[in-house]
């Protein structure tokens, strides 16, 4: 067992379970518990935990991809509409416009 990412968010750390499992790899949150019930200090974290040495690099890959995607989604510029030159946010997938799909 490897574990490979921490965060003081349950909320994340859950996220990133799932993430991982929709890749296939085997995970385990340690310390989800007292996370739950107590405040958490950096040592009882609940942290994001491989089962299998060998995915760890995998998973880590996974995790900083999504988190460049999420960043980028983020900060990125605005995207203007082909059909209505409307201005969009970066993160939206359709124009809210006129509904045209945002490349
Ligand atoms: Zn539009």
């Amino acid at each position: 067992m490897k574990e490979i990412f921490v965060d003081k968010n349950i909320v994340i750390v859950g996220h990133y379970k799932s993430i991982l499992e929709d890749a296939g790899i085997l995970t385990l949150i340690r310390n989800e518990a007292l996370a739950m019930t107590e405040v958490p200090t950096l040592a009882f974290y609940p942290s994001l935990c491989v089962m299998n040495d060998e995915d760890a690099n995998r998973a880590i890959k996974i995790l900083s991809d999504y988190q460049a995607k999420e960043k980028k989604t983020i900060t990125g510029e605005d995207k203007i509409c082909s059909e209505c030159s409307e201005s969009n946010p970066a993160n939206f997938e359709t124009c809210w416009s006129c509904s045209k799909d945002l490349d």
